[in-house]
């Protein structure tokens, strides 16, 4: 008799497996849609059958650069989360986070052109898999 697959994870265990690497068709994409014209975000099919969603505002908050992660540690925020306004007395006029290009980085990941001129994160696929913002995994997060 196996005792294989029964295991009682505690939370540092959980965290811990989290950082386990997923299965391949989990971090594989079977389409890639940017939908830039419409300025709302990108969509991933992954070879498993899950499709991932997350907006550009996200996307923009969440940029895995070594600034925006230190800027980001700093703040005690994660990614994608922002930081919470400081309602300046006079807002100034931001334009919403879109992408001028996207470009392939290698066979993992995707490089955003920010609007804001930024573009130095790297977006791997198992980055993006991990913190997709599906309804779904969302909720999986949050439990
Ligand atoms: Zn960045
Ligand atoms: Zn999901």
């Amino acid at each position: 008799m196996s005792h294989e697959g029964i295991r009682i994870v505690d939370e540092r265990e959980a965290r811990r497996a989290d950082r386990a690497p997923l299965p391949r068709e989990a971090v594989d994409p079977a389409k890639v849609c940017i939908h830039k014209t419409e300025g709302t975000g990108m969509e991933i099919e992954w070879k498993d059958g899950h499709t991932s969603g997350w907006t550009f505002r996200w996307l923009r908050d969440a940029c895995p650069c070594a600034t925006c992660h230190e800027a980001r540690e700093a703040a005690g925020l994660s990614p994608g989360e922002r930081r919470p306004a400081s309602a300046p007395l006079l807002p100034m006029y931001e334009a919403p986070p879109c992408p001028n290009s996207v470009e392939p980085a290698g066979r993992y990941a995707v490089v955003f052109h920010w609007n804001d001129g930024h573009s130095s994160g790297i977006y791997s696929w198992d980055f993006l898999r991990r913190n997709c913002q599906c309804e779904e995994c969302r909720k999986g997060k949050r439990e």
